[in-house]
Order: structure tokens, then sequence, then C-alpha cells
């Protein structure tokens, strides 16, 4: 399986901070390429400064995304919540213009969002890379889908557009019936399993992952690390509160 590396941490309060957590990511492609691993690197803005200051999150996204580009690697911009959809866009489209770094940089799409088609199309028409999900934050119903089944049927909208376009994009989700829905859309269009990769989330569903990497698809697993995973973790348990008694039952147990 491919990897993606998420050096956990957001919403910095200080330039000092922002550029503490960019130093991690730059020595995450240097071992990266040292130990050539099958890997790239998941990065949100706000642990860039975003909210401190647009202009440094996108130099310090820039400096990653030319380090990408030297170690022929690539950097996903992570999709944070809704207000900061427009910021995290514009910034991706610009790096992506930049000489070189047309295959070193992507982002992600929500498929909550109401935005996300258009998003999608503009995306496609640069040529950006796109990793889809579903969306973990909080969002009113003034912008995102309030029912779950607008939220996946809108997901599988999305991913056909994804699948339909050249680039090599991921579909990011854990639910067998985006899944399923993915690979008959594929496979009816004729587009091989080596254009596009499932994304999942370290130790949910390996189940599943085993599962696709055994039947001919890329499988890549986020892997979020450090000490800031707070936020990151109250965001997995609101998703799924049955969490909270699997690792309460392991607790337990060790
Ligand atoms: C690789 C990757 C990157 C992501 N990046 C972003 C991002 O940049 N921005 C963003 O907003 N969101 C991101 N997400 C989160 C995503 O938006 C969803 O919140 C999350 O994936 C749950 O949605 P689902 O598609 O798996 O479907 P759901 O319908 O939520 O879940 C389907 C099934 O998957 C299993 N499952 C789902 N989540 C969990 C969990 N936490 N623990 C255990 N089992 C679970 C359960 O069996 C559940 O029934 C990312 C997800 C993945 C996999």
């Amino acid at each position: 399986m491919a990897v993606t590396l998420d050096s956990l941490g957001e919403s910095v309060g200080t330039e000092q901070e922002a550029h503490k957590a960019a130093e991690v990511y730059h020595r995450l492609l240097d071992w990266i390429s040292a130990l050539k691993l099958n890997a790239n690197i998941s990065v949100k803005l706000t642990q860039m400064g975003l909210e401190l200051s647009p202009g440094l999150a996108e130099t310090i996204a820039e400096s990653l995304a030319n380090h990408a580009h030297a170690m022929n690697n690539f950097v996903r911009i992570d999709m944070e919540d809704s207000s900061l959809t427009q910021i995290t866009l514009e910034i991706v489209r610009r790096l992506h213009a930049r000489p070189g770094l047309r295959d070193s940089i992507g982002v992600v799409i929500q498929s909550y969002l109401y935005r996300s088609e258009a998003d999608i199309e503009q995306l496609l028409s640069d040529g950006i890379s796109v990793r889809l999900c579903k969306g973990a934050y909080n969002e009113p119903a003034q912008v995102a889908f309030p029912s779950k089944a607008d939220v996946d049927a809108n997901f599988i909208r999305l991913s056909c557009m994804l699948l339909d376009s050249p680039v090599y994009h991921g579909l990011a989700t854990h639910d067998e019936a985006m899944i399923a829905a993915t690979r008959s859309y594929a496979s009816q269009h004729r587009i091989d399993p080596s254009r596009f990769e499932f994304q999942m989330l370290y130790g949910v569903r390996r189940d599943l992952q085993r599962r696709l990497i055994n039947e001919g698809y890329n499988v890549r697993v986020y892997v979020p690390f450090g000490r800031e995973w707070y936020p990151y973790f109250m965001r997995r348990l609101a998703e799924r509160p049955a969490n909270v008694l699997f690792i309460a039952r392991n607790l337990f147990r060790s």
C-alpha cells in the first residue's frame, strides 16, 4: 500500500510555529526519498499559518511543493472547514500554475459542500489532482448537504467526474457503497484501476484495504502522527461514536 503522511497539527498561533511545522514536512520529504518509500505528504494550510497570514501559508506551501518536486514527490493540501475552502483552492491553483509544480501539488474536495461540483469543474480544467472525501467538519445547511443520502449521492456524482478525467485522483472513503459505485462506473467505462486510487485512514477497515489491493486497485493509507492529536482525534470520534467504546475496550484489555 502507498502512504500519505500527516504530521498532526492545525491552526498554529505564531509564524515560528508554522515554520517549525513545515520543517517536519521537509525532513519527511528527505526521509521518504532516502528510504525509497511509496509515500507522499498531506498538509493543512492552517498548520502553515493560513489564519495568521495567507501569504505566509502560501510561501511555506510553495517551498514544500518545490522540495517535493525536487524529490519527485507530491504534496496534498488537506481541506479544512468551509470558511477556508476558497482561499485554500486559490493558493493551490496559484502554486500548481508555477513552473515545475504541475505534478507536485493537489488538493481535497468534500462532497458535503454544495459548491464542490463547480470547484471540481474548475480544478479539472486546470488539470489539478483531487482527493475526494465526504468532509469531516460540522457545516451549516447554508453551505453543506444536511442529509447523508445527499452527501453520498454527490460523492458518487463527483467521483464519476474525476474518473472521466485524465488526471490521477484519490477517492477517500471507507464506505463500501461508494467504493462499489465507483468500481462499477470505472469498469463500465473501461477506466483502468491504475488510473486512480482509493484512500483510507490508517487502521480503519484494514480488511477492505487488503481486499482492494488483492483485487488490483491502488490503495493509499493516510497515516497521521505526532503530538497535536486532539482536534484530529475528536473529528474521528464524531464521525463514528462507536470508536469511543472500541478505544475504551482496548484500553481496559491492555
Ligand atoms: C485518506 C483520507 C483523507 C481525508 N482527508 C480529509 C480532508 O482533507 N478534509 C476533510 O474534511 N475530511 C477528510 N477525510 C475524512 C472524510 O471526509 C470523512 O469524514 C471520513 O472518511 C468518513 O467518511 P467515509 O467516506 O468513510 O464514510 P462514512 O459513511 O462516514 O463511513 C462509512 C463506514 O466507514 C467506517 N468508518 C468511517 N470513519 C471511521 C472512523 N473514523 N473510524 C472507524 N470506522 C470508520 C465505518 O464502518 C462507517 O460505517 C479524509 C478521509 C480519508 C480516508
